[in-house]
């Protein structure tokens, strides 16, 4: 049986579909691939199982497993100009642990990801126009950590330190502030890789298992825009967020307990919030939840609205991983 489930997007909101490659692993032990790209149309997506087709999903566009960061990039682009221009800007990773998040948005020196490659962007338009507006450009790193938030500019930032609790302020209809957050100011791109490699590796600090915590965090970088036209003084202020997700994997309740438990528990929540809110969005409903979760919370005045949101859908192309891959999917065809 194959039927189509069409993504009908509406407004602002755009899901790409990335798949990762087989890994070496993966291609020595004869791993079949679930994902088959051979016959799918433009943003089409098939997922087959035991050979079969079986699914055929619909994205805004879908990069396949040698799609290189450079090939991403340029469908997400025209982002970093929304920003300057005075939209608020969201781009996010989701999907399960292993499937690209950290690679899309922050990538390798050899092949940097979107948040390198957006701010340069952002950077060069502000170049490009620089006789008609003056730009002011700083970046915060923060990490959403079992519904706790952490700063990750603050030198010797422990993971959980309970000293520098920081929380969400409403300063405005609708428009939230985290006050004492560490707001970095950037003039070039010199000063941007210094406050990435400076986010990137406070994350690790403190943890016992690195990758395990980053897999069970939300890390966040949040660019604040200021904008003046030089010609009539107006002025425009946006953010942009670039958000790689805690891993959206179920895990058995059988599986864990006592303080892995409660932060499961977090994860899953903090994730359908994240569902919730744009779907709500999407059809327009007149109450959206944002205070579910600090993620959504936190993003309030960036979603919705005449916001831009971009959603990666990471996905693996292994046959083992289909269950979490279908999860993720439908996840994706609730925000429409
Ligand atoms: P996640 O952040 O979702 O847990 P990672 O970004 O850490 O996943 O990716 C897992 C591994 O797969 C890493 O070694 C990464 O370099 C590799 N990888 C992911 N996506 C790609 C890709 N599109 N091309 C090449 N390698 C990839
Ligand atoms: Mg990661």
């Amino acid at each position: 049986e194959l039927y189509n489930k069409v993504l009908e997007l509406k407004g602002n909101i755009r899901v790409f579909c990335r798949c990762r490659p087989l890994n070496k692993e993966e291609i020595a032990a004869g791993t079949s691939m679930a994902i088959d790209f051979e016959y799918a149309k433009d943003g089409e997506l098939i997922v087959r199982s035991n050979g079969a087709p079986r699914k055929t999903f619909k994205f805004d566009a879908v990069f396949g497993p040698q799609a290189t960061q450079t090939d991403i990039f340029q469908d997400t682009a025209a982002f970093a100009t929304s920003v300057l221009d005075g939209y608020n800007v969201c781009i996010f990773a989701y999907g399960q642990t292993g499937t690209g998040k950290t690679f899309t948005m922050e990538g390798t020196v050899e092949a940097r990801g979107v948040n390198f490659r957006t701010l340069e962007e952002l950077f060069h338009r502000i170049t490009e126009r620089q006789k008609l507006f003056r730009y002011d450009v700083s970046v915060s790193v923060l990490e959403v950590y079992n519904e706790q938030i952490r700063d990750l500019l603050v030198s010797g930032a422990q993971p959980g330190a309970a000293s520098k609790r920081l929380e969400i302020r409403q300063v405005g209809e609708g428009i939230n502030h985290v006050p004492g957050l560490v707001e970095a100011h950037v003039n070039n791109m010199t000063e941007v890789w210094e406050v990435l490699q400076t986010g990137s590796n406070a994350r690790a600090v403190g943890s016992t298992n690195a990758n395990e915590h980053s897999s069970r965090s939300h890390c966040i970088h949040c660019v604040m825009v200021k904008g003046e036209n030089l010609l009539n003084g107006e002025c425009t202020k946006s953010k942009l967020w670039l958000v790689d997700l805690a891993g959206s994997e179920r895990v058995a309740k059988t599986e864990v307990q006592g303080e892995r438990l409660k932060e499961t528990q977090n994860i899953n929540r903090s994730l359908s919030a994240l569902g919730d809110v744009i779907s709500a969005l999407a059809t327009k409903s007149p109450h959206i939840p944002f205070r579910n979760s600090k993620l959504t919370h936190l993003l309030q005045d960036s979603l919705g609205g005449d916001s831009k949101t971009l959603m990666f859908l990471q996905i693996s192309p292994n046959e083992n991983d289909l269950g979490e891959t279908l999860c993720s999917l439908n996840f994706a065809s609730r925000v429409r």
